[in-house]
């Protein structure tokens, strides 16, 4: 009884606030992104227009994620479904083609030029802002096409997300091309920033590869140590979404000491230090300008 009185009063309430609110707000369109950053850029560009549902949340790993009853559901009901894609959500297809649903599925890297990394696609796109761009840019035409009477905002939102973005990206440049030769390699839990290093200039090294699914062999990681111990490193760095533990048997092993905590698959918990793309990507850069000692200015 207490349970329908409270779904009745909320209908209720739902109704006079959206009969309140202009007749454009929302238009009940539903859209899920597969991980934390892609959610954070569909807002940006959506704003108000569109209800985004994430599926993967912060600090999370999404390459080994288990969908919920929760999650199909968010998925059976979209009209919109993205997507990394790149094979980054090894669960999505699954999660899509059971759920039953109709939405129209869109993948974010479409035109991006991919980067292998171990002969593998690094499917970690966003970690070059150029690219992060492209996101954008796929995003809008996709909600454009859905929502055609808010096309005029879906681009003026994503022109004005995408001067910022640029902005930074020319800042990174700028900041990451001062640093000497020999402070330019560093090394992470897995291998997340092929398209940083491609982009910017920095060579990383990882215990594990592009996802996160396989252990690295005592092998691998002997090798690895080895050649830190032989070449050296100008750091290293844990990262949000896998354990520190590898990172800090190579520190002690090697003696490099760890930079700080880098942000690669998904955004902090909110009131952390990178709870949208653009503070994750200003945080990750000075995280690495810091450890990398050229962070004056
Ligand atoms: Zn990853």
């Amino acid at each position: 009884m207490t349970i329908l009185k409270t779904l009745a009063t909320g209908f209720v309430a739902t109704s006079l606030l959206a009969a309140a609110l202009p007749a454009n707000a929302h238009d009940d369109i539903k859209v899920v992104a597969s991980f934390s950053i892609l959610g954070d850029m569909i807002e940006q560009v959506v704003g108000d227009h569109a209800d985004v549902t994430t599926i993967v949340g912060p600090d999370a790993d999404a390459h080994v994620y288990l969908p919920s009853v929760a999650d199909a559901r968010a998925v059976a009901e979209a009209d919109l479904i993205f997507v990394n894609g790149l094979g980054f959500e090894t669960w999505s297809d699954t999660l899509i083609s059971e759920s039953g649903t109709e939405a129209t599925v869109h993948i974010a890297t479409e035109g991006v030029t991919p980067v292998m990394v171990d002969g593998e696609t690094d499917p970690h796109a966003w970690n070059s802002l150029s690219n992060g761009v492209i996101y954008v840019r796929n995003v809008a035409d996709a909600m454009s096409e859905a929502m055609p009477d808010h096309a005029d905002d879906f681009k003026a939102n994503a022109e004005a997300y995408i001067a910022k973005l640029e902005a930074l990206d020319k800042e990174t440049r700028t900041r990451l091309a001062a640093l000497p030769a020999d402070r330019r390699t560093v090394v992470t839990a897995h291998d997340a920033f092929g398209y940083l290093a491609d982009a910017y200039g920095l060579t990383f090294l990882a215990p594990v590869g592009i996802d996160t699914e396989a252990e690295p062999s005592a092998r691998d990681l002997a090798v690895l140590i080895a050649q830190l111990k032989e070449q050296g490193a100008a750091a290293l760095f844990v990262e949000n979404i896998t354990s520190p533990v590898l990172v800090q048997q190579i520190s002690d092993e090697t003696g490099i000491e760890i930079g700080g905590r880098l942000f690669s698959d998904a955004l902090s918990e909110r009131g952390g230090p990178a709870t949208s793309y653009l503070t994750m990507f200003q945080h990750n850069l000075g995280t690495l300008l810091d450890a990398l000692g050229n962070n004056n200015s």
